[in-house]
């Protein structure tokens, strides 16, 4: 493709693009392919010679197009979002250009430099406290995804942790004995509410984990007598807690931790540490009103959150924060000959290679940084609150309709989570336990089993519509539908038809099993 072919190319894609974004609403919210429906829709291989432009594009509307799940469709109210905006796809398009895996600053000082100062700026914007910026110890880097940024501060954790037993110690068989055996106790800790990534990092990190029970009655905030009860447990049983998660907007409810409560408990475990995932929740520290939640972050070690949820930003731009960033690079930090550069051995420089997994990376601060200036603090402001007041919109319809609905946990952070209530003596089919997926409700409570298998019927008849997109979950044994209001395109008029349309449906089903 040359210069003008390119040119035109690039003209139609974005005509299609914003036609494409026009036209979401209309559009079927979920893909209703069945699985492998695309390989009999293409040719056994790639052309013996390359094909015109117009030809590739046809096939975006034919062949991919019935396969997408329209996640930036206003009817897309399932997971947490995934905002996408024009002003960070451009600056995608600018990074395509410019294409360097630029790991060291000497690849390409601009990469690394801007990185720098717009996370210092995203931490100020969160009111992270000061030891997070990297005029400081701290710093922040930005990666692909809220799991991989635990894997990674569970690496630091774990060498911290190793190093403050035997860091003294002269290499040698016995060390390695001794680390090998300390290894093996080794264990991680997070509520039962917090997202599975955790759990992975531990495996990935080769230590064990323990999930903490919370409790409906503190809304499955962990407090700081179940870390307590979990440490003391722990020790009982001869492990070593080294790394603990606390959530800012776990992911069934939006629960968050009870952070002052868990760093006064911390400073008895000096050697944990303790990790904030905030991938979707944290968006909102933007607003003044969430700040006061930020208060106990610099008793904990990292803070984590994805602008690629619910801050404007096209996937991937997951914001990772170290509080003393010598204990990530003196962890991951390798240095051979041909990663050498004057500037990194003068400690001039940034080498971001050494706060991440992998080697090469993209220009992702580019998009960061055309977002937070196409929007300013004060759009994203704007942002949050229009879905938070959405959010209480929606969850105020819900409740207006107690015969139908009951709503599990107040509504957080643009999420509301509730069921649908069975009527008096209503009795479903024998299957009606297994819906919980081996989650035991209370022993006995036949009502919240009915409630489960009604709630999944409404939930899977609604998506199976095709006009809305929600999704569900299991809480300390309740099935519960999720709404999120935080979809970049939301308006109330979607949450209203979403609303009507649940209404309609529950009620069909609760017709049909009359008792
Ligand atoms: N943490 C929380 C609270 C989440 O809700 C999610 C995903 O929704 C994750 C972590 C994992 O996010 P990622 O896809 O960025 O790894």
């Amino acid at each position: 493709m040359n210069s003008q072919q390119f040119r035109e190319a690039a003209h139609a894609a974005v005509d299609e693009i914003i036609n494409y974004y026009e036209t979401l609403p209309s559009r079927r919210v979920q893909s209703a392919v069945e699985p492998g429906y695309l390989a009999p829709l293409l040719p056994a291989g790639p052309p013996e010679d390359g094909e015109p432009w117009p030809s590739i594009q046809r096939d975006i509307e034919s062949k991919i197009m019935p396969g997408l799940t329209h996640w930036q469709s206003p009817n897309f109210m399932a997971w947490f979002p995934a905002n996408a905006t024009y002003p960070s796809m451009l600056a995608e398009l600018y990074s395509a250009a410019f294409t360097a895996p630029a790991f060291n600053w000497l690849c390409s000082p601009a990469v690394t430099e801007l990185e720098t100062v717009v996370l210092d700026w995203l931490a100020k914007i969160l009111a992270l406290p000061e030891c997070y910026l990297s005029t400081g110890e701290g710093g922040g880097v930005i990666q692909g995804s809220a799991s991989e940024a635990v894997v990674t501060v569970a690496v630091a954790a774990r060498e911290r942790f190793v190093k403050r037993k035997f860091g003294e110690m002269a290499e040698g068989n016995e060390k390695d004995e001794l680390v090998g055996r300390l290894r093996a106790k080794m264990v991680g800790l997070a509520s039962d509410q917090a997202h599975s990534c955790s759990q992975k990092a531990m495996n990935i990190a080769g230590t064990k984990f323990r999930s903490i029970p919370t409790r409906k009655e503190n809304e499955f905030a962990m407090t700081g007598g179940d870390l307590r009860q979990a440490i003391e447990q722990c020790k009982r049983d001869g492990l070593e807690p080294y790394y603990l998660t606390v959530s800012l907007g776990a992911t069934p409810t939006c629960a968050v931790d009870r952070f002052e409560e868990i760093a006064e408990v911390a400073q008895e475990y000096p050697d944990i540490w303790i990790h904030v995932d905030a991938a979707y929740a944290g968006a909102a520290l933007v607003c003044e009103e969430y700040q006061h939640l930020t208060k106990a972050f610099g008793s904990f070690d990292s803070f984590d959150m994805n602008m690629h949820k619910w801050l404007l930003t096209n996937f991937d731009a997951s914001c990772l924060f170290i509080k003393k960033r010598s204990e990530l690079t003196s962890a991951l930090s390798i240095t051979p000959s041909y990663l050498r550069s004057n500037q990194y051995d003068a400690g001039l420089v940034t080498d971001y290679r050494d706060w991440q997994i992998p080697l090469g990376r993209r220009f992702r601060s580019l998009k960061i940084w055309f977002v937070m200036r196409s929007y300013g603090i004060n759009g994203f402001k704007a942002h949050i609150r229009r879905h938070v007041k959405l959010g209480e919109m929606f969850a105020n319809l819900i409740r207006g309709r107690g015969d139908l609905f009951e709503v599990v946990t107040p509504p957080a952070f643009a999420l509301t989570v509730f069921t649908i209530k069975p009527r008096k003596g209503q009795k479903g089919d024998e299957k009606a336990a297994e819906v919980t997926n081996g989650f035991t409700p209370d022993a006995g409570d036949q009502d919240v089993v009915e409630a489960n298998r009604i709630t999944k019927e409404v939930y899977e008849r609604v998506n199976a519509s095709g006009e809305i997109f929600l999704t569900s979950g299991v809480v300390a044994g309740i099935y519960a539908i999720r709404v999120v209001s935080a979809n970049e395109r939301t308006e109330e008029k979607y949450l209203q038809k979403a609303f009507d349309i649940l209404v309609k449906t529950a009620e069909e089903v609760l017709e049909k099993d009359k008792p």
